[in-house]
C-alpha cells in the first residue's frame, strides 16, 4: 500500500504533468496563430508527451492499489511575446518540474518507498532530456535572431519531430 503522504504527492504530480500538457497546448495554439506550424506541431507533441507522464503516475497509483484523486488545473498563459520568450519559459518550467520530481524522490527515500523510488528514476532521466532539448532550441533561436527566413527554416525542422 502507498502511504498517504506518497499518494498525495503522486496525485499532486499528476496535476503538475497535466498542467504541463495544458501549458504546452496553449503554446502550440500561440505558435499556430503566429504562422509557425512546425513550432505548433512540436509543442502539440510535447503536450501529448506530458499527458503520457501524467498517465504513468496515474497507472502507478492504481497498480499500488492507491486512490487517484484528480486535482483542478489552473488556466495556462495564452499569450507569449515571441518564440524565444516561449522557449525560455519552457526551459524555466521544465527546471521547476525537475525540482518537483527531485522533491518527490527525496520523499520516497524518506518514506522508504522503494517501488516509488524506482518508478521516479524514469522521470529523473526524462527531466535531463527535457531541459537539454529546450536548451538546444533556445540555442537555435539565438542563432536565428531577427532573421525571418532562418526562423522559417527552423520551423520546418521542428515540424519533422515525430512522437518520441
Ligand atoms: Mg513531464
Amino acid at each position: 500500500m502507498l502511504s498517504q503522504i506518497i499518494q498525495d504527492a503522486l496525485n499532486e504530480q499528476i496535476k503538475n504533468e497535466l498542467f504541463s500538457a495544458y501549458l504546452y497546448l496553449s503554446m502550440s495554439a500561440y505558435c499556430a496563430e503566429a504562422s509557425l506550424p512546425g513550432f505548433a506541431q512540436w509543442m502539440r507533441l510535447q503536450s501529448g508527451e506530458e499527458n503520457t507522464h501524467a498517465m504513468k503516475i496515474f497507472s502507478y497509483i492504481l497498480e499500488r492499489t492507491g486512490h487517484v484523486e484528480l486535482q483542478a488545473l489552473e488556466k495556462p498563459q495564452s499569450k507569449f511575446a515571441s518564440p524565444m520568450a516561449l522557449f525560455k519559459q519552457v526551459l524555466e518550467h521544465e527546471k521547476k518540474v525537475t525540482g518537483m520530481i527531485n522533491n518527490l524522490y527525496e520523499l520516497a527515500v524518506k518514506e522508504k518507498d522503494y517501488p516509488t523510488e524506482i518508478m521516479l528514476e524514469w522521470f529523473i532521466t526524462e527531466q535531463l532530456e527535457e531541459e537539454k532539448t529546450a536548451g538546444e532550441i533556445i540555442q537555435l533561436l539565438t542563432m536565428v535572431g531577427e532573421n525571418g527566413p532562418a526562423l522559417l527554416m527552423l520551423d520546418r525542422q521542428l515540424a519533422a519531430r515525430g512522437a518520441k
